[in-house]
């Protein structure tokens, strides 16, 4: 089944094209996967740059998290003695 749903860019507007796409099976459900991109390379650059962006800081905070987890789990350890 082939669908037409519109995917304008989020940044320009423009109708995004589709790159490839592929099923995968995730438990018993056959899933569609769509890569797309803005047909403009210079938009989906940016797009790129700001999705690794985000994806940096989430790790940074993931890090954090882990870190300050940690500590306290130390000071916790060192409180028992
Ligand atoms: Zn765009």
């Amino acid at each position: 089944m082939l669908s037409t749903i519109s995917n304008p860019c989020v940044r320009c507007g423009k109708e995004r094209i589709v790159l490839k796409t592929w099923t995968a099976l995730v438990g018993k459900a056959k899933l569609t996967y769509t890569d797309t991109a803005c047909p403009d390379s210079d938009c989906q650059k940016v797009i790129n740059d700001e999705i690794l962006a985000q994806k940096t800081k989430r790790e940074e905070i993931e890090t954090k998290k882990a870190k300050d987890k940690e500590e306290r789990a130390k000071l916790l350890a060192s409180a028992k003695n």
